[in-house]
């Protein structure tokens, strides 16, 4: 729930990035992302015959387990019967034969906690060492999951645990919760006297088609794709040859060292970059704090070192209490209508800044419709749930909502009884919005848009409310333009605006004042309404990289990224763009005007590398305690100086080297409203970017993350957009038609491969990002053939081992739901397969795991 409610107080802060596209992790939390889907039924495919399947699963387990004969596996079946897919588990099983035991975190393998009761008796034996050896998944069979003790997981506890009943919405809530309750493990009382008895299998396997004549899924035919992505599960079980599964082969020593944190979700790659450099960051600060030096008024080392300790200043803070906030809290009572309430929201604004605006909030964007002015987007009430969990009174997640928005309520002064009573008004209002809401295919039509704004058209939505009175009062002109998300929700929104809800809206403004602030109150105030634990240096370690990021940024750059490397970069940056164009020039399916369209983009493109050309400090006065600052004044006065930059450069031109985060950030972007890609510091390290690897080494890993972000500027997104950053079609309609053909064979390339067995791949939901990945291969490859004897194997490899990161199965399992990357497996996998010099490498043929055929790689740029 906390995480939920901070999703809203940050929305300020995730809009100004919805343009960029993060990479090196997941994208901003997007919950509406529909769920994966599965194999996809392709009706065009043959359904296969035992026989077909036998034949398949020798030849692809030959290298595991060689001299299987053909009668062994295909004992009891015709082989010319149409093959069910619980044939296919059986078949495959008995092909590959012995698996080994999955240790390490690492092992993308299902757990082994399947319950074979519903499953005919002559496939337990083989369908149980499926299970253990990690590639059987209790939903490839509609099976049941085992239910064990606690007492019995104990020795197994490396296997993330299952939830057999819990909704998963209750399980997002409360992360820990299903460790202590009901949890899944290996079988131990399937007992041995089920063993398979091989005399009387054939008698027994007649009759069990019939026995489940009630499973559809076991009993459903299976094509040549199901069997392909069943193998790859025994690939990445055994882990033991690079032609089947490279990724795991290469990496497998290091994935089986790596050990998920007892309090994390995952281990190794970016996750280890971001921990790494949040304690170099982390360091930085302390040595400072910890000096003893006397450090100049306005220094960024006086900033850091002041703000550091007034967060930590908890007796203080604990003596003022919400003091802090009172007087703009008394003024939202004071107010009479709404023209008192814009009279009280607009002082607040100019002094807390943005988190003082509980009605309208806004982020000033670049305009879609025309890049080279801004528009404020209003980040106004968004309802919190769907339509049906509000239509549900006995909805738990509302429940708590509810009493959290209570708490903040009596927090600011309501009595309980007015808390409730206000809570249920802003539960209705967000009932009413959720109903109003466009549908997705609405809002992502950019061309179709049509939610702009001046104040005074505002006015005419909701005349009562006169929202140009609070737009003028904050300081921005008349003619400017406003933005919303969804016009539709917002019209909804608008007719709420009468003077018999004032009181609704004071609510809300008194809720944004104690969910924006309370953090730098008292330690009662920011445990329960702060979004924050009890660890306050944790808590002063981050506030510190937020405010004064540039202060910190230009510090840990000059001890972390020496002036060669930003050069380097810089460079391979140039050849990655020369090969963009040249692939371009060959593409045979682009007519002559579009591809001059597409170098135009090219030709314009900004590439920031590591941090700012000009430093953005942070102008408030930051005052240290023994000076009488405080957490709160400190908090404020940077707030008011972040809104007040943001009113100036609304009347300054676009400009497309602003460096939008900190130079420590661990992740990379692509803008395509400035047509700009951002490397930050703090992601060029190992082992993405090393000084002293080899020139393919780090174009395997830096050159293709960069590559990945130039295609992000031609992905299914980034095309709608023209060379200046507008949106506008720069097709020929013949050119677009074949480029959404392309997109479409990508999608099927990835769909229903998987992240881990049970857990397939959306090939729509990730296909901006597929399409990036193989662009940045192939612009890598693109350098390496005109070089004199590249060494692809480093570069392959430096790609394959830049994507290691180890992850339970449910993190896995929540993943595919909603990232807009593909797992990392088949970020290294899937997209290698494309690209012949991969297969040259390692002497790839048909027949081997990783091999696709010429006519089924996709190539787009
Ligand atoms: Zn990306």
């Amino acid at each position: 729930m906390k995480r939920k409610l901070f999703t809203r107080l940050t929305a300020g802060i995730l809009l100004l990035i919805m343009t960029l596209t993060a990479c090196a992790g997941p994208g901003p939390g997007d919950s509406t992302t529909s769920g994966a889907s599965p194999v996809p039924a392709d009706n065009e495919a043959e359904n296969l015959t035992t026989g077909q399947l036998a034949d398949y699963f020798m030849k692809a387990a030959d290298d595991y387990h060689p001299g299987t004969g053909r009668a062994v596996v295909l004992e009891g079946f015709t082989g010319s019967e149409q093959a069910t897919r619980l044939q296919m588990f059986v078949l495959a099983g008995r092909a590959f034969g012995e698996l080994p035991v999955p240790t390490g975190n690492g092992r993308n393998t299902a757990p082994p906690a399947v319950d074979l009761t519903d499953a005919p008796e002559w496939s337990w034996s083989v369908l149980r060492s499926l299970s253990n050896g990690g590639v059987l998944a209790a939903s490839d069979l509609d099976l049941n999951i085992l239910v064990m003790t606690s007492e019995t997981t104990s020795e197994t506890s490396e296997f993330e645990p299952l939830s057999a009943s819990a909704p998963k919405a209750a399980d997002q809530d409360t992360p820990s919760a299903d460790k202590e309750g009901t949890t899944a493990a290996p079988s131990t009382d399937m007992a041995d006297s089920v063993e398979a008895d091989p005399a009387r299998l054939s008698d027994t396997m007649v009759s069990a088609s019939e026995d489940n004549s009630g499973n559809d899924k076991m009993n459903a035919a299976v094509t040549q794709k199901d069997a392909e992505i069943l193998a790859q599960r025994f690939f990445q079980a055994f882990g033991t040859n690079l032609k089947d599964n490279f990724y795991t082969t290469v990496n497998k020593s290091e994935m089986d060292a790596l050990k998920i944190p007892a309090d994390g979700s995952a281990a190794g790659g970016s996750s280890a970059v971001t921990s790494a450099t949040n304690r170099q960051v982390h360091d930085l600060i302390l040595e400072i704090v910890n000096s003893g030096r006397d450090y100049p008024q306005g220094s960024s080392e006086q900033k850091i070192r002041d703000f550091y300790m007034s967060i930590l200043a908890l007796e203080q803070r604990n003596a003022a209490g919400i003091e802090p906030l009172r007087k703009y809290l008394d003024a939202v009572d004071a107010a009479q209508n709404f023209s008192g309430l814009n009279a009280a929201i607009a002082q607040t604004v100019r002094e807390l800044g943005n988190l003082g605006n509980g009605l309208f909030p806004m982020v000033a964007v670049t305009d879609t419709q025309d890049s080279s002015r801004k528009v404020m987007q209003l980040m106004t009430l968004t309802p919190m749930f769907s339509q049906e969990d509000y239509a549900d009174s006995d909805n738990e997640m509302i429940k708590e909502y509810r009493a959290s928005m209570v708490d903040q309520l009596v927090a600011a002064g309501e009595s309980q009884a007015e808390a409730e009573r206000l809570a249920d008004g802003i539960l209705r209002m967000e009932k009413d919005l959720a109903e109003n809401a466009s549908s997705p295919e609405e809002l992502s039509s950019l061309l179709s848009q049509t939610n702009r704004y001046t104040p005074e058209s505002l006015d005419q939505l909701m005349p009562e409310a006169k929202p140009s009175e609070l737009i003028h009062a904050i300081g921005l002109k008349s003619d400017f333009l406003m933005e919303v998300f969804d016009d539709k929700q917002f019209a909804a929104f608008a007719a709420w605006f009468t003077e018999e809800n004032l009181d609704l809206f004071q609510a809300l403004q008194k809720i944004a004042l104690i969910t924006g602030y309370s953090r730098s109150l008292s330690q009662e105030l920011a445990e329960n309404h702060g979004y924050q634990g009890d660890d306050y240096e944790e808590a002063a370690n981050e506030a510190v990289q937020s405010y004064l990021s540039d202060e910190l940024g230009q510090l840990y750059v000059e001890r972390y990224f020496p002036a060669e490397s930003k050069s380097e970069i810089e460079e391979m940056v140039h050849l990655l763009t020369e090969a963009f164009k040249t692939r371009i020039g060959r593409l045979d399916w682009m007519d002559q005007t579009t591809k001059q369209e597409a170098i135009k983009k090219l030709d314009s493109l900004t590439v920031l590398i590591g941090y700012p050309d000009k430093w953005n400090f942070n102008s408030a006065e930051i005052r240290g305690v023994y000076d009488g600052g405080s957490y709160f004044s400190n908090m404020a006065a940077s707030e008011a100086d972040k809104w007040q930059n943001m009113v100036k450069g609304l009347d300054e031109p676009i400009d497309p080297r602003r460096f939008p985060m900190a130079a420590f950030t661990v992740n990379a972007a692509a803008s395509r409203n400035t047509n700009t890609l951002i490397f930050p510091a703090g992601i060029l390290q190992s082992p993405l970017y090393d000084q002293n690897a080899s020139f393919e080494a780090n174009l395997g890993a830096i050159g293709s993350t960069i590559a990945h972000e130039i295609t992000h500027l031609f992905d299914d997104g980034g095309a709608q957009y023209d060379a200046t950053g507008t949106v506008r079609n720069w097709w020929t309609d013949e050119d677009y038609t074949h480029f959404q053909e392309l997109c479409q064979k990508a999608e099927t390339f990835y769909n229903g491969y998987e992240a881990a067995p049970g857990i397939p791949t959306d090939g729509k939901e990730t296909l901006s990002e597929n399409i990036a990945d193989i662009g940045g291969i192939a612009c890598g490859l693109e350098i390496l053939s005109s070089r004199q004897n590249p060494d692809y194997d480093a570069f392959f490899r430096s790609y394959a081992r830049y994507w290691i990161k180890v992850a339970g199965y449910d993190t896995l399992s929540e993943l595919a739901q909603t990232d807009q990357h593909a797992p990392n497996i088949l970020r290294a996998n899937r997209v290698l397969s494309n690209f012949q010099e991969f297969f040259d490498t390692y002497g790839i043929v048909p027949g081997d795991g990783m091999y696709v055929a010429p006519e089924d790689r996709i190539v787009i740029w």
